[in-house]
């Protein structure tokens, strides 16, 4: 018999005088947490993962969720987490796998940057008097005048819906953002596994993704888009590939990314034909030419050491728009030490290649977006001032359709509906109530950056784009603040 040192690590607590033993929680436990057996409830501790679905829809509220009460002897290197690790490994032999972002306590720049007001000399204005602009057009926009070949796509909000491949996700989550960007003027993305007929009608919202695996990949694909987005990496897992695994790859998901029902979909690290950025240009023209120079084209990368050089090279190699993932950005699956250890802040990344881009009088050629850890409309509107055109958001999305980020996103499970293609699971989000949500939470934004914006004396987002004078930096060292290209705190100018 195997010797597993593997503790629990939550543990379910039943308030005995309140369970009724309805069975509810035996019912949505996915892990298989509560039994109901001769009239007794008991839980396998060992399977929670602190998901909350139970707890959330247990009708008298007897249940709540530790942290399991077994203590290592206290020692900040060797931290509880990291002695899990090492027994998981030593029971499989296995790469760590992890779900969503990167937790670690890696400093937050957008939590030392604090925004600016007016006072007496520039009046503030009132957003529910005065119109405020927050329309925002991403592509190429140098030039004298805009040419056939270089289109512009006008969205009401500078936030869309960041890359979530159908099989990573349930089809109800594309619905719901589908439609939740439709209703507010965005754009959601497909991700890099097609585009389910299904959503065609949401097509003029819809960013695709060619990605170097190609799923889903056909002319009506890439016809059926307002941009087409080729996926270099990602900040959750910068310079390796993808993988679903076959269990998540059902017979719909299968269809929609043109491969084997129940087969592992492998996308490769590097795209086989994409060597240079010669090569990268190639590719850009081909899907120009493709789909007849009417959409702009996007290359998502990942935050990394040299973010800035790169983005020069996507820009001059004809992108209309550059997606840049931080270190913080979501994944339905990687490993967790790529997740956790590669990679750098978007904010320090967008910074640099904002900066560049002016420096090499190209900034005008490509738009900027920001993903990868963006939570609330301070960020969104921090990002902007850093040099942002627009936002991704994907894991704030995800919260507002019930995800309680217990990052077991790989294991197909998801109790509410999300990281799924088990239709039990799956209808478990409505994608109704999911879209109002998540266009509630768009709108809810809209207002805060409305407000900021007045607080600051600026009724047009375009003139917050870049104006870092617009930021202050707490708490950053001198390094810091000049890579950020802002000054500290109490710092005229
Ligand atoms: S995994 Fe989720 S639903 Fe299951 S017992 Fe734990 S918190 Fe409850
Ligand atoms: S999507 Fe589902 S599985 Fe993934 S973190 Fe959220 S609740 Fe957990």
């Amino acid at each position: 018999m195997a010797l597993t040192m593997l503790a629990p690590v939550f543990k379910v607590e039943r308030e005995e005088g309140r369970c009724i033993k309805c069975g509810v929680c035996v019912q949505q436990c996915a892990n298989e947490v509560h039994q109901l057996e001769s009239g007794w409830m008991w839980t396998n501790d060992e399977e929670c993962v602190a998901c909350q679905r139970c707890v959330s829809l247990c009708p008298t509220q007897a249940l709540a969720i530790k942290e399991y009460p077994l203590s290592f002897r206290v020692n900040s290197h060797w931290t509880p987490a990291t002695i899990r690790e090492i027994y998981a490994q030593a029971d499989s032999g296995g790469v760590l796998l992890a779900g969503m972002g990167n937790p670690r306590s890696y400093k937050s720049y957008f939590d030392h940057l604090l925004l600016n007001a007016s006072q007496v000399t520039n009046p503030s204005i009132d957003p529910l008097r005065e119109p405020m602009e927050l329309n925002t057009s991403l592509g190429n926009k140098s030039g004298p005048s805009q040419s056939s070949e270089k289109p512009l796509i006008s969205l009401r909000l500078p936030i869309m819906f960041s890359a979530m491949s159908f099989g990573s996700v349930s089809l109800n989550v594309h619905k719901s953002l589908s439609r939740a960007a439709n209703a507010m003027g965005t754009l959601w993305n497909t991700g890099e596994g097609g585009l389910h007929p299904d959503l065609f009608s949401y097509k003029d919202n819809a960013v695709v993704q060619v990605a170097s695996g190609r799923f889903g990949v056909h002319p009506a694909y890439l016809e059926n888009s307002a941009v087409i987005e080729i996926k270099i990496g990602q900040g959750a897992k910068p310079g390796i590939g993808g993988h679903l695994p076959g269990a998540k790859v059902s017979e719909e998901v299968a269809r929609t990314r043109m491969i084997p029902a129940w087969s592992d979909a492998i996308s490769p690290a590097p795209h086989h034909d994409i060597y240079s950025i010669e090569d990268l240009a190639q590719l850009i023209e081909s899907l120009k030419v493709a789909t007849g120079y009417k959409k702009p084209i996007a290359v998502k990368v990942a935050a990394v050491h040299n973010i800035s050089a790169i983005a020069s090279g996507v820009a001059r190699a004809g992108a209309d728009i550059l997606a840049i993932d931080g270190f913080r950005g979501a994944t339905g699956a990687a490993p967790m030490r790529i997740r956790d250890h590669v990679g750098i802040p978007i904010e320090i990344a967008l910074a640099q290649v904002d900066s560049r881009l002016r420096d090499e009088g190209i900034r005008q050629q490509v738009s900027l977006v920001a993903a990868g850890g963006i939570r609330n409309s301070a960020d969104v509107v921090k990002a902007i001032a850093l040099g942002a055109d627009a936002v991704y958001i994907a894991t704030a999305a995800l919260i507002a359709l019930g995800c309680h980020l217990c990052q077991m996103c790989f294991t197909g499970k998801c109790n509410w509906g999300i990281a799924t293609t088990r239709p039990d699971l799956s209808r478990r989000l409505n994608p109704e109530v999911g879209a109002r949500r998540a266009q509630n939470l768009l709108q809810a934004w809209e207002h805060e950056i409305k407000e900021i914006m007045g607080a600051m004396g600026i009724n047009a987002i375009d003139s917050l784009r870049g104006n870092r004078l617009m930021l202050r930096g707490i708490g950053l060292g001198p390094e810091e603040l000049q890579i950020l290209g802002v000054k500290a705190a109490g710092e005229e100018g």
